[in-house]
């Protein structure tokens, strides 16, 4: 698989949250569960009414996310709105 330069920007990552960080604080819901590989930020996807991952993407420009739903790891490039079927292990 052939991947955009922004994937040398993914790093060994811990979720942040069991859910979707910014949604815990304002008791908000999400429909799914995304995951920045830059810094390990857990947000909500877009098909949730606050599309916190998005808004990461935004204020911080980390480009690549993964999706952290059971048995799901495609990813996702915000600059080049490239998916990716699965991402590279980062060691
Ligand atoms: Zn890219
Ligand atoms: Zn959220
Ligand atoms: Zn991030």
């Amino acid at each position: 698989m052939e991947y955009c330069e922004h994937i040398d920007s993914i790093k060994e990552v811990t979720p942040s949250a069991e859910g979707c960080e910014d949604c815990l604080k304002i008791g908000g819901r999400w429909v799914h569960l995304r995951m920045c590989m830059s810094c390990g930020h857990v947000g909500c996807c877009d098909n949730s009414p606050n599309r916190h991952v998005t808004k990461h993407f935004t204020e911080t420009a980390h480009p690549i996310i993964r999706s952290v739903e059971p048995g799901e790891e495609w990813g996702y490039c915000y600059v080049d709105e490239a998916f990716y079927r699965s991402l590279p292990e980062v060691s």
